[in-house]
Formats: C-alpha cells, sequence, structure tokens
C-alpha cells in the first residue's frame, strides 16, 4: 500500500527497522514522513538516530502514533524509488524471524544484496556519444572543416546518426574522451551516460539442447505438477534414478510457468552446477535467466538482483540464498539435489533453504519441487506421511541402464602387496576406458595430497596448532606446506618428530593430490584435471574445469565430493570411489545417509550417453550394507533400513537433535558455561509438568574437535522428542543461548549440519 503524506492534511508515520548493517536493534523506531514523500512497505530509507544517519527499511505505516508528537524525527530521505524488500518477502522475514528465534534485522538482511547492506550501491554506467547536428550533411560538413584528425575520424563514424558507447569508439580512435569533449563544447555531438547491466556468463558452453520427446516418467510427472502451477500450488518430492531426466521435467514446469506470466526459481546446491544448468536454461529461454551466487562480483550480482526486481529476468538460479530473491509473482521453485547439506546455511542465521523455499511456495501460492535421485531420509519420510506428494522415476532416458558397480576389498590389495590407491581391478578398466576413447571420473573425498603427518616411532600426529585436526600435505605445485582444512593455518613439515626426536616421519592416506599423481604414472600423457577446493577458488574456476572436461580436452576428471553430483557428461563410463569409507567413519548419526548418497550419486555419473557405464567402488569395508545398497542403487531398500535404525536409536525425524556449544580461550570457562546451561536446562524442565519425559540428556563433554582456531570447545546435546512442546522449549533454550557467558561464545542449533 502506498500513502501519500499530503492527503488529507494527515500526518503519517511509519516504523523503520534500523542497522540492518551492524548491530542488532530488535524492536523498530518511529519517524514522520514529511509532506510530498511517498514511502512504502519494505522500502529503503536514510533516517536520523541520535547524532547520526542510518539506513533502514520501512515496515509498517500508520496514520497514528501513541509516542509524544515532538519526540518524532522525519525520515530524511528514501533511498531507492521502490521498495528493496517487496511485501511477500517482508512477510517471509519475519515469519523466519518468529520461527529460528533471531532479530528481524538479521532475516530482513538475507532479503537484500551484499550492495545494499551498507556497501555502496554502484551502477554501472556506460557513455555513449551522438550527432547532436541535425542531418547527416552537417556533420559531414563539419567533418571536412579544419579540425584535428581526432575530432575529424570521429565525426565521420558518428555521422551514421546512431548511439555509439565511447569504449567502441576508442577502438577505432585512442583516448577519444578529450576530442569528444572538444565536440560537445563545439555543439556538435551529445555525450551521455546511461546504466547498464552486467549479465554475468560463464565460460560453459552447452551444444543447442533441441529439447527431448519426453519419457513417460518424465509425462506423467508433469501431469501432477502441471495443473498447480497455475496459482494453485502443491509440494513434490521428485525421486528419479540418477539419469532419469529430471532437469527436462524443471524445464518443462518452467516453460508453463513463464507462459502463466510467472517466475521460477531453480536451487542447486553448489556454485559448480551453477554453470551447467544456467547454459541449459540461458540455451532455452534467453536472457530471462538470471544467475545468482557468491562467487560473482558484487556489482554483479546487484545487476542480476535488479533484473529479477524488475521483473527482466524470470528464471532464478543459484545456491540457497537465491531462495531469497524478489522473483515477481512467483509461480515454481525447485531444490535440486535436496539432499545436500549445503541447503543448510553454516552463517547466522542458520536457515533451511528447503523449509524457506516451501514457507515461500505457501505464501505466494507456487508449487515446490524437491528433487533427488537420493532425497534426504526426512524428505523421503514426509513424502511417505503424505506432505508432499511423490513422483518416482524408476528409469533413466531411453531405458539406459543403470551402470554396473563392483565391489573391490582393499585390504586384498594391501595383502598382495598393492600399496596404492588404485587397485588392480580400477587400473585395469582405466587403461580400457581410455583406450576406447572415453572418459573417467574418480572420487577422492579429501583434498590435498596427504591426509595426515605422523611419526612412526612414538605414533605422534602433526595437528594444527589452532585446532584439534590433523594437517594435510599439499604438494609442491602449490607450496609444500602442511595446510589446516579448519583455519588454513600452515606449516613446514618436520623433519624430525617434535615428541621423540625420531627421523621415521611417514605421510600417510592420501588426497585429490597423491591420486593425480598416480593416474600421470598410470596413463602418462593422458590430459587430467583436479576439481576440489584448492583448484577451484578463481572466479568462474568451477566452470573451466569443467569446460575443459566437457569439452573432451580433458579425459579423466578427479575430485572430491564436488563432482559427484548433478554433473551430467555422456561420455563418462567409468567411474571409480578411490575410498569409499571416508564419510562413513564420520562421527555423525547421518554418516550412513552421506554415505549411501554420496556413493550413488557419483555412480550415477557413469553410462548417461549411449555407451554403458562402469563402477568401481574401493572400500575396507565390502561387507557393510550401506556399501551394497549404494552398489545396487536400491534407495527404498536402503531408506527402510535407515529408518529403522534411526527409530531404534531415536535419531531424526523421531526426534530433534539439539546442541550447545561453547567456544572459550579457557577451557574451564567453557566447561562451566556448559554446565551453567545444563542446569539451567534443567530447572526449565522441571517447572513445566510433563516437560521433562520429552527431553534427554545425552552428554555435557567435548565434542571430537576439541579445540577450534585456538578455541577450546564444549557441548551439551539433547534429544527431543517431537511434540507440540518442542518449538516453546527451542525458543526457551534461544534465549539461553542469547545471554552474555563471560569469554565464551555459544551457538544454539537445532539438527547441526555437524556434530564434530
Ligand atoms: P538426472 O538429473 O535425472 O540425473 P538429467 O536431467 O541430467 O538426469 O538427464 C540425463 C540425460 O538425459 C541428459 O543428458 C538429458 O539431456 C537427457 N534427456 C533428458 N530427457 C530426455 C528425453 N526425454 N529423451 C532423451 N534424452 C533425455
Ligand atoms: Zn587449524
Amino acid at each position: 500500500m502506498v500513502y501519500f503524506a499530503h492527503e488529507g492534511g494527515k500526518r503519517v508515520y511509519c516504523q523503520v527497522i534500523i542497522d540492518i548493517v551492524h548491530e542488532n536493534v530488535a524492536s523498530p523506531f518511529t519517524y514522520r514522513i514529511p509532506d510530498g514523500m511517498i514511502l512504502e512497505k519494505g522500502q529503503r530509507v536514510s533516517v536520523p538516530f541520535g547524532r547520526m544517519q542510518k539506513e533502514g527499511i520501512v515496515l509498517s505505516l500508520t496514520e497514528n502514533c501513541t509516542i509524544d508528537e515532538s519526540r518524532i524525527r522525519n525520515v530524511i530521505r528514501p533511498l531507492e524509488d521502490y521498495a528493496a524488500v517487496p511485501p511477500e518477502l517482508m512477510d517471509l522475514a519475519e515469519q523466519m524471524a518468529e520461527e529460528i528465534h533471531c532479530p528481524l534485522s538479521e532475516t530482513l538482511r538475507l532479503m537484500l544484496p551484499a550492495q545494499m547492506r551498507g556497501e555502496r550501491v554502484h551502477v554501472k554506467t556506460v557513455r555513449t556519444a551522438r550527432l547532436a547536428v541535425s542531418t547527416v550533411k552537417g556533420a559531414e560538413a563539419a567533418a571536412n572543416e579544419k579540425r584535428s584528425k581526432k575530432r575529424a575520424e570521429l565525426l565521420r563514424i558518428l555521422a551514421d546518426g546512431k548511439e555509439h558507447p565511447v569504449h567502441e569508439l576508442a577502438d577505432t580512435v585512442a583516448n577519444p574522451l578529450d576530442a569528444l569533449k572538444k565536440l560537445v563544447s563545439d555543439g556538435l555531438i551529445i555525450l551521455t551516460e546511461e546504466e547498464t547491466l552486467r549479465t554475468p556468463g560463464g565460460a560453459f558452453s552447452q551444444p543447442e539442447n533441441p529439447g527431448f520427446t519426453l519419457t513417460s516418467g518424465q509425462q506423467e510427472a508433469l501431469d501432477e505438477i502441471i495443473p498447480c502451477l497455475n496459482g494453485k500450488g502443491g509440494k513434490f518430492l521428485l525421486h528419479g534414478v540418477t539419469g532419469s531426466g529430471k532437469t527436462e521435467v524443471f524445464m518443462a514446469a518452467v516453460r508453463h510457468t513463464l507462459a502463466l506470466g510467472r517466475s521460477a526459481i531453480i536451487l542447486v546446491p553448489e556454485i559448480a552446477l551453477t554453470p551447467q544448468m544456467v547454459s541449459w536454461f540461458r540455451n532455452r529461454f534467453g536472457p530471462v535467466a538470471a544467475v545468482i551466487h557468491s562467487r560473482l562480483s558484487p556489482g554483479e550480482r546487484f545487476d542480476e538482483w535488479r533484473r529479477i526486481r524488475r521483473g527482466d529476468a524470470r528464471v532464478v538460479i543459484g545456491a540457497r540464498s537465491a531462495v531469497f530473491s524478489p522473483a515477481r509473482s512467483l509461480g515454481l521453485i525447485v531444490v535440486d539435489e535436496e539432499h545436500e547439506s549445503t541447503y543448510l546455511s553454516d552463517h547466522h542465521p542458520r536457515y533451511d533453504a528447503r523449509k524457506v523455499a516451501q514457507a515461500r511456495c505457501e505464501k505466494e501460492n507456487a508449487t515446490l519441487i524437491l528433487a533427488s535421485a537420493t532425497p534426504s531420509i526426512l524428505s523421503f519420510a514426509r513424502a511417505r506421511r503424505g506432505d508432499y506428494m511423490l513422483l518416482e522415476m524408476p528409469r533413466r532416458v531411453m531405458d539406459r541402464p543403470l551402470p554396473e558397480v563392483e565391489i573391490i576389498d582393499m585390504r586384498a590389495e594391501l595383502e598382495n602387496g598393492n600399496r596404492t590407491v588404485l587397485s588392480g581391478t580400477l587400473r585395469k578398466a582405466m587403461k580400457d576406458c581410455i583406450s576406447r576413447g572415453e572418459q573417467i571420473m574418480l572420487l577422492m573425498n579429501r583434498r590435498g595430497y596427504n591426509s595426515f603427518i605422523s611419526c612412526r616411532t612414538c605414533g605422534y600426529v602433526v595437528k594444527c596448532p589452532n585446532c584439534d585436526i590433523s594437517m594435510t600435505y599439499h604438494m609442491a605445485s602449490n607450496d609444500g606446506l602442511l595446510r589446516c582444512h579448519y583455519c588454513g593455518q600452515t606449516i613446514r613439515p618436520p623433519d624430525v618428530c617434535p615428541e621423540c626426536k625420531g627421523r621415521y616421519i611417514r605421510y600417510f592416506g592420501a588426497g585429490t593430490q597423491k591420486v593425480e599423481e598416480e593416474v600421470q604414472k598410470l596413463l602418462p600423457g593422458i590430459p587430467t584435471v583436479r576439481m576440489d577446493h584448492d583448484t577451484t577458488s578463481g572466479k568462474d574456476g568451477h566452470g573451466k574445469i569443467l569446460e575443459e572436461f566437457r569439452s573432451g580436452r580433458a579425459r579423466i576428471l578427479i575430485g572430491t565430493q564436488m563432482i559427484a553430483k548433478g554433473l551430467d557428461f555422456p561420455r563418462v563410463t567409468l567411474v571409480g570411489v578411490i575410498a569409499a569409507d571416508m564419510t562413513l567413519n564420520l562421527p555423525d548419526y547421518r554418516s550412513r545417509e552421506r554415505t549411501f548418497q554420496l556413493l550413488t550419486q557419483v555412480a550415477g555419473r557413469a553410462g548417461r550417453g549411449n555407451q554403458p557405464g562402469r563402477v568401481i567402488i574401493q572400500t575396507y569395508k565390502p561387507d557393510d550394507p550401506v556399501i551394497g545398497f549404494a552398489a545396487s542403487q536400491d534407495y527404498r531398500s536402503f531408506f527402510e533400513d535407515e529408518f529403522r535404525r534411526r527409530k531404534r536409536g531415536l535419531y531424526p525425524p523421531f526426534t530433534l537433535l539439539v546442541r550447545f556449544l561453547a567456544e572459550s580461550a579457557n577451557e574451564s570457562k567453557a566447561a562451566d558455561t556448559v554446565s551453567m546451561l545444563e542446569q539451567k536446562t534443567r530447572e526449565m524442565l522441571e517447572k513445566h509438568p510433563g516437560w521433562n519425559r520429552k527431553v534427554l540428556l545425552i552428554s555435557n563433554d567435548t565434542p571430537s574437535v576439541k579445540v577450534l582456531r585456538g578455541k577450546k570447545r564444549r557441548h551439551l546435546l539433547l534429544k527431543m522428542l517431537v511434540s507440540p512442546e518442542a518449538d516453546e522449549m527451542i525458543a526457551a533454550m534461544t534465549e539461553m543461548a542469547r545471554e552474555e557467558y563471560q569469554g565464551t561464545d555459544i551457538w544454539f542449533e537445532v539438527n547441526p549440519t555437524t556434530m564434530m
């Protein structure tokens, strides 16, 4: 609603949420809207605050106010002439603040591009020149007059009467600006500056996609989805095996959404997957597709945001934060690879992009599609309960077979004297694959060269001085240093053991660099690319590596879990998993789920084209049922097994796992704080009859990572039965965690992403 302050001489006030930039001011402040100023909810404004000027967001407008009129100050000015946060997103921010128990200012800042959060808003402009004289003849005459060569040349170019960007003129005439200015003062031309948008391209190209005749699986899924797109809304879990053609279902759903004049948001779990998705959508839908992710320059992000806000871009593709993009009349949100933990934010405020997507869809009568070949246990359980409609695509497109999977027992390899990371079977398969002219993907879920360094004599393990984590050796191509993957600390590898002065320092375990080295020994001269955190840090780093591989210039792709999901390379016929146990051994109730997902997803990268695929999984635990379920790509059996295990052990979704984590430079302070929190929790439970039975205190001790970034850590773990009271308990605990605890930082989390 727009208020006109001067209408009927009424005074109009607004409530403004201030300081979305720095500290949190929880409650809004009231300001007067001066005569003639027009404001609406969600607009950014500049207001006086003490002796300062602050930016704020208009939360509401009123005609009367209860505060002493003389104490109210005027809004200084609006920062834009439109609401930076549209009404739907204002509502969403309010709902989220309530649900995750955090100040509104914090959820509101999620809705704004970085450029509107305190940094200067920089609008990129281009300068163009065009003729001021009315006729082309006049220009020619002027050009023939006595002038400098430069000016005459410029006039000749401009004689076509069109607008020419100055940077293009500079291609023919060196440093044209002074000459152009002279022509302006002669009244011959006009220089203007116009706003332009930066549209990020990306180095990734995709062959023109003709659009397919849909498979029966795709058609059946769409038959359910399409009737919901016209404002009816619906919630779907699309469970389709790898290679069943889920992307094609999204694209068809998007096409219908656009035809209805609405817009769509496609969420992908990692930046690595945006270039591929963007090029698919750009090829189909052209520039209505926008891309938003954290690797864009702030300027690019801001411009894409504005294209979306204006309604020029109506398909938004991005990682989790794209769920907040101001899409005009939202019709559809797709969450691709919905099982990925990257949908949980790791910064404050911690939100779950899947939940936010669902809340947005419910508010805006849009349709939600969660999609995966390996849905999260939580989502699949919800679908079974009827919260989502389950759509299944159990077959690959063109009836391509699922790849054949072999499990290799690495203990036997070791017994037979093979000390390398590649088993005999994998070596032979790699040679065959390359000689057939096909491509290989190798998964190694740890970056660096060696995973830890230890003294053979006394067992000392080199750990990060700031964290309780073993250091990883990185090859000379980087700097030959040991590196901590948690805090980035580097140290020179020791020659003698700092504990026993022994000289038998050994390097154990392998990382992607080690795999790369062995592959180069096995297949010398075969071009190989490596994709991990170290090689993808630059702008568009992902895109460039994937393009090397997609184009066929590189024949082998080695990488961490980044390569496991979503990528579609038809010439890959062999996938090797170097060490399947790596995730299985993590101290987390989700490690089985993660391992199943990772193995099934990476196996699914093989045989997506016309040649059938082969997968080789190397493991030290060949008999573990999770490895077996993944090898047979049997989601249902895995789900039933895991669901039963969770029920028995009282894990989510049967309970909520709650953790208070205390970090302090001083160990006893961290321990005291956690004990204090335990005491308060017990008191809270006593006070409410019946609550005691719903909560289980599991532990008050040190987590498996005892020190991180120099801070000592303690945690309190609780399990809470899912019940109507749970939300009240969580609210109370959130309050507890917000209190001051001398010299200690508190993290309060419900179902935390990591338990370490
Ligand atoms: P998923 O995401 O389910 O693993 P994709 O959406 O990546 O699978 O599709 C797998 C491959 O099948 C892609 O190369 C895609 O272009 C192709 N494809 C999708 N639908 C069809 C179809 N109806 N007919 C033929 N090929 C298809
Ligand atoms: Zn560290």
